[in-house]
């Protein structure tokens, strides 16, 4: 007798073998067995006209603090994910002295633009350094797993102080001190080390990440640990600037001490080719026999711009910071359309000279309404100019207008990045590149701006199902990139496929009605903070180490999930 037979589903295994109708049975926490016919389970699940699919393994989120509060990890886990891994671009929380837990906090709200309030009243510090944070992590019950990171930002503020958050040089000292540092997370079992090369990233006092201008000697330094190691993930947010510079400590890094270094990888406007030179120095470096994986995204990174998120086209308007910005949103609203404040906003520009702020707010052919349900691909005559040059006003108006809808809760996308070309066959072609694993959600991140973690969900529906302004992707594709690969990325064998003998993480979906929700504001973070959400539809059932977590898109209560401590190894 089975613990749990999945009847007649289609089993998507995660190798990117043809997909097949059978039953899938579970055994305690354990896959028992996949395909055919199995015997009698003491719970049956109907599953014909499902997809059966390993549950999502996302690489890159940012839950470092929320994973000390909230047991669900939403809204990664409303979207299949059973597994993340945090920690990522060089910040995060541990090691920390008592005395860095407030800067620490200030360089992810300005890094992640996650709530400092919500983060300060949420995380209850039990740990100072990396291996006390996963002990900590460890006690606490939760619904999918987690691994962690070790991360630049951290561990060089906690070795050098000030000098290290100033982003002075690190002498040989420092160095070794930091690589016994990360020696000492990784035996406790972190999947890897994580750093930020890119001037985006700042603290909320403007100083770039601890790590942004670190030289090779400190990037090799800290990369030998996990060399010495055997393993961990070198991971890097990074401007690619100078490009050929960076590539090449990324490949020496990755030649010396075998393990795989990762780097976003995305389109962007100022070189929107770029992209295709990173892939073929990729290809380079691994014909010398280093491992430089690209992360790759589903979608763009879309801005979502409304007067409840961190930035909309006239935020930084003198009168619309000077007047409007403090008030509650229902009065915002109504001030905002009486016609002589109207007028005002309409004349005037942007007071910041910061180039993203000018960008953002005068590049209105890329910015579009979502729509219900959203669009992330609009062709370019659903663009606000567009709109405008069809109803005889100026983008500005449009926009405006478009703002105040339900009631000031409109959310405008604005691709910032992966969409220069108006399309997504960039994107494509990054997603079929042989070495690209998927990536960047940003789970948990850029709580006021962002919400992406909902890209497991979007792979399915938009790439496989929906696209409609060019080819689609084939489904075991997919659910590879997301399964299989994004769990060799960091070594965890015991996951991310539909094999007998590993993990029961299992996704039981409705592909035909499955669909993801607008993203909206909710303030439901500690402290009443806010954070973009995105839900999903049509997961029948998510299954974490053999238990339902989620069925019908509620929680079932059962809390399974576990920290993931070091590679994992495929089970006997
Ligand atoms: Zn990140």
């Amino acid at each position: 007798m089975h613990d749990l037979v999945l009847r007649g589903g289609t089993l998507v295994d995660g190798t990117g073998a043809p997909a097949r109708t059978g039953d899938l049975a579970i055994d305690g926490d354990r896959i028992a067995q996949v395909g055919g016919r199995a015997g009698p389970g003491r719970r049956e699940v109907d599953a014909s006209g499902c997809l059966v699919a390993p549950g999502w393994v996302d690489v890159h989120t940012h839950y470092d603090g929320q994973v000390t509060w909230d047991p669900y990890l939403t809204p990664s886990s409303w979207h299949g994910v059973t597994t993340v891994v945090m920690g990522n671009c060089g910040v995060g929380f541990a090691p920390a002295r008592p005395d860095r837990r407030t800067w620490l906090i200030g360089l992810m709200e300005g890094v992640e633009d996650i709530p400092g309030t919500a983060l300060a009243e949420g995380i209850d510090w039990q740990w100072e350094s990396f291996p006390e944070y996963l002990d900590a992590l460890e006690r606490m019950p939760r619904a999918i797993d987690v691994g962690a990171q070790v991360p630049h930002g951290a561990v060089r503020t906690y070795v050098m102080g000030e000098r290290g958050a100033k982003n002075e040089p690190a002498t040989p000292d420092d160095v070794a001190e930091m690589a016994r540092i990360v020696r000492e997370a990784l035996a406790a079992g972190a999947l890897g080390f994580s750093t930020s090369r890119t001037l985006l990233h700042r603290a909320v006092d403007g100083e770039p990440v601890p790590g942004t201008f670190a030289n090779e000697q400190e990037l090799l330094g800290i990369g030998r640990a996990l060399g010495a190691a055997g393993h961990g993930v070198f991971e890097l947010a990074s401007d690619l600037a100078p490009e050929t510079r960076e590539f090449a400590w990324m490949e020496a890094l990755s030649a010396e001490t075998g393990r795989p270094v990762t780097f976003a990888c995305l389109q962007n406007d100022l070189d929107p080719v770029q992209w295709r030179r990173s892939l073929a120095a990729v290809d380079a470096a691994a014909r010398r026999g280093a491992r430089v994986v690209p992360q790759v995204a589903g979608r763009p990174t879309g801005l979502l711009l409304g007067l409840q998120s961190s930035f909309h086209p006239f935020a930084d308007h003198p009168t619309y910071r000077r007047e409007l910005a403090a008030l509650p949103l229902a009065e915002r609203v109504r001030r905002m359309r009486e016609p002589e404040m109207r007028a005002r906003l309409l004349a005037e520009r942007p007071a910041s000279p910061l180039p993203i702020v000018q960008y953002i707010a005068s590049s209105l052919h890329k910015l579009f309404p979502l729509g219900d349900p959203p669009d992330y691909e609009p062709g370019p005559e659903k663009s606000v100019r567009a709109l405008a040059e069809r109803t005889g006003r100026s983008p500005q108006e449009v926009a405006y207008d478009l703002l105040l809808a339900r009631e000031g809760r409109e959310l405008l996308y604005f691709p910032l990045l992966n969409y220069a070309n108006g399309d997504f066959e960039p994107i494509r072609e990054m997603l079929l590149h042989p070495r690209a694993v998927i990536g960047l959600s940003d789970g948990g991140a850029h709580c006021g701006i962002i919400c992406d973690a909902s890209m497991p969900t979007f792979l399915l529906t938009h790439w496989v199902r929906d696209r409609r302004r060019g080819a689609r992707l084939p489904l075991e594709h997919v659910v590879r990139m997301q399964t299989a690969d994004t769990a060799a990325l960091f070594g965890l064998a015991d996951r991310g496929r539909l094999e007998v003998g590993l993990r029961a993480d299992v996704n039981v979906i409705d592909f035909e009605n499955l669909r993801i929700d607008p993203p909206e504001m909710v303030y439901d973070l500690p402290a009443g903070s806010r954070r973009l959400v995105q839900r999903g539809h049509g997961y029948r059932m998510t299954i974490q180490g053999g238990e339902p977590i989620f069925e019908d898109g509620e929680p079932t209560g059962a809390l399974p999930g576990r920290l993931i401590r070091g590679p994992q190894a495929r089970p006997a």
